[in-house]
């Protein structure tokens, strides 16, 4: 049974343990924006790492990239976003309060007098829906004209697009290839909320994969595949996985094929991942628009094409709850309740707690020392402060996977105990081996 006030508890969490914080909080805060805090940015850092390194390193056949937020405004033109990227929104003139046009829990067509409100109930009070452009436009240079408006990316997909030749280019790629990007990413949301799941500015993680038209299908199945088995790979729990396949009436202009990968959040399942068939929509668009070429020219046949795009558009900060919600549990040790996240370790932000079991007979000296010696190699943490229990409890809060003591018998024999989060389970390791011995669990 879902906890129904685990959204909260984990808000609190996050801000007490310093992983997410409401941005501008001292100000009242700023609507659905988050920042992220010391743990938060270590999260983020190595989910993005795993990331970069599956699809990059681990691969001969993708690139990387770094395009600028700023974009030539015809950019956003072509690809359909100025005409097209846009919500309808319906206002309720009695509560003020304001819907994305297809909620769901609105009975009845808004604009008509059986339209009910679903926060005051009122009927007729809905207005018509209007048409709601969600790109940030801001001015670029001095003069506030239509001919300095430049948008805020809402995606970063465009900026591969424009670099699609660049980067085949210089790589000497062939086709198939894919280019992969980690960026932020702005949308002006009607209705964002549930914490860091809709913000206005967000991060992606996007991988376009170009292929031969005709050979898109397959491509599509093997990177539908791939994403799932990644997600299952980071230790979420796969009955909490599942697909969804877009109806035709649910499909972005530009898709022919998608599937959403969606968790069952505990409001609901929802999508954290689209891989789209985006076909050649976006480069004939750029081509029409730019009037450059950007045709493939297959080297052996000599025959001309505009590639396919396969799509991978993953969110990190969802990705983020996703793993944050997934790990979060509470349970019973010892007649005390305890609360942990259990984090796959390669992501968890400090990898292990060190501790003197107590504060004298020279434990802090040498636990000083294994802290100072393993952190050149990972992220630890000393803490001398309260009980060892209370100092355990705090690390399994934050995630932490391991955590080492020094006591008594370290004294004696430069022995510490190795504590696993997860299942308490102690072992004794030599000081000299903690650090391989981390290392390889880290692996594992
Ligand atoms: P939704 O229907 O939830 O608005 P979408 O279908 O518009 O999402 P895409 O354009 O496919 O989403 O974006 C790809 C991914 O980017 C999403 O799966 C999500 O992880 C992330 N994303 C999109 N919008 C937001 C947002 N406002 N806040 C956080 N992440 C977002």
């Amino acid at each position: 049974m879902a906890d129904p006030t685990l959204m909260d508890k984990l808000v609190s969490l996050a801000k007490r343990r310093g992983f997410i914080f409401q941005s501008s909080e001292i100000y009242g805060g700023l609507g659905s924006v988050w920042d992220y805090g010391p743990l938060g940015v270590e999260l983020k850092n190595n989910i993005k790492e795993r990331w970069w390194r599956s699809m990059v390193h681990e691969r001969d056949d993708i690139e990387g990239l770094d395009a600028a937020i700023l974009m030539h405004s015809k950019v956003w033109e072509a690809s359909g976003h100025v005409s097209g990227f846009t919500d309808p929104l319906v206002d309720c003139k009695v509560c003020k309060n304001r819907f994305r046009g297809d909620d769901e829990r609105i009975k009845g067509q808004p604009g008509t007098p059986e339209a009910q409100c679903p926060i005051c109930g009122n009927r007729g009070s809905l207005t018509e829906p209007r048409m709601f452009n969600l790109m940030f436009k801001t001015f670029m240079g001095p003069v506030e004209d239509e001919a300095s408006v430049v948008y805020l990316r809402p995606e970063t997909a465009q900026g591969i697009y424009v670099n699609y030749l660049n980067v085949l280019q210089a790589s000497r790629q062939k086709i198939p290839f894919g280019i992969a990007q980690v960026g932020k990413a702005f949308r002006n949301e009607i209705t964002p909320g549930n914490f860091i799941f809709r913000t206005r500015e967000f991060e992606q993680m996007e991988m376009q994969y170009f292929v031969k038209p005709g050979e898109d299908e397959r491509w599509f199945e093997e990177w539908r595949g791939l994403r799932m088995t990644w997600h299952c790979d980071l230790g979420i729990k796969p009955e909490k996985l599942r697909f969804h396949q877009h109806a035709s009436d649910e499909l972005a202009h530009y898709a022919k094929v998608a599937y959403d990968i969606e968790y069952e959040f505990p409001f609901g399942w929802q999508e954290f991942e689209g891989i789209h068939n985006r076909t050649d929509f976006d480069l004939t668009r750029h081509q029409e628009y730019s009037g450059k070429k950007l045709e493939y020219v297959d080297t052996v046949s000599r025959e001309r094409f505009i590639p396919y795009v396969i799509e991978t558009s993953l969110g990190t900060d969802r990705l983020a709850l996703v793993v944050l919600v997934d790990a979060y549990r509470e349970e019973t040790v010892e007649g005390e309740t305890r609360v942990v996240l259990g984090l796959a370790p390669t992501i968890a932000p400090i990898k292990a707690g060190v501790f003197p079991l107590v504060k004298k007979d020279g434990m802090p000296e040498v636990a000083r020392r294994i802290h100072d010696d393993l952190r050149r190699r990972l992220p630890v943490f000393y803490d001398d402060g309260g009980s060892i229990g209370r100092r355990y409890r705090r690390q399994d809060e934050a995630g932490t996977p391991f955590g080492i003591t020094v006591d008594g018998q370290t004294l004696e024999d430069q022995t510490v105990t190795v504590r696993d989060r997860d299942t308490l389970a102690q072992e004794r390791i030599h000081t000299d081996q903690v650090g391989r011995y981390l290392e390889d669990r880290l692996r594992a």
